[in-house]
């Protein structure tokens, strides 16, 4: 379950911070997760709530953006997004890890495996 895993991470970061504001409540959490982590969003939204339950983040509005998956091409110097395949077979999305541009493989990639916390909305005792 790395979604869990994921998900508890983000909760653990949202209540220490929003301890260190010493915050009432919490109205909202903006969260980012790259295509590229492969995280299903339902399913960390999921954890999360079900992580909140019971702190002072019960009530809070989770919105969760997905960001795009960016690479760089070293054979080419192609800069952008990256073709995804979507698998119908196994239900999660497949990438062909190689430059849209030139084809080849030596790519790395500049956005979109990261899952972080974009902004955290307080209310102050
Ligand atoms: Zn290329």
């Amino acid at each position: 379950m790395h979604e869990a895993s994921i998900a508890q991470s983000i909760v653990q970061t949202v209540l220490q911070e929003a301890d260190k504001q010493s915050a009432f409540y919490i109205e909202s959490v903006e969260i980012e997760i790259g295509e590229l982590t492969f995280l299903g969003i339902e399913q960390i939204e999921f954890w999360i709530k079900t992580g909140f339950q019971g702190t002072i983040a019960e009530k809070a509005e989770i919105v969760i953006k997905q960001v795009k998956g960016i690479i760089h091409c070293k054979a080419c110097d192609y800069q952008g997004e990256l073709n995804i395949q979507k698998d119908p077979a196994y239900h999660i999305s497949i990438p062909t890890f190689s430059c849209p541009q030139c084809q080849r493989s030596k790519i790395e990639i500049t956005q979109g495996r990261e899952a972080l916390i974009r902004r955290i909305k307080i209310l102050k005792k």
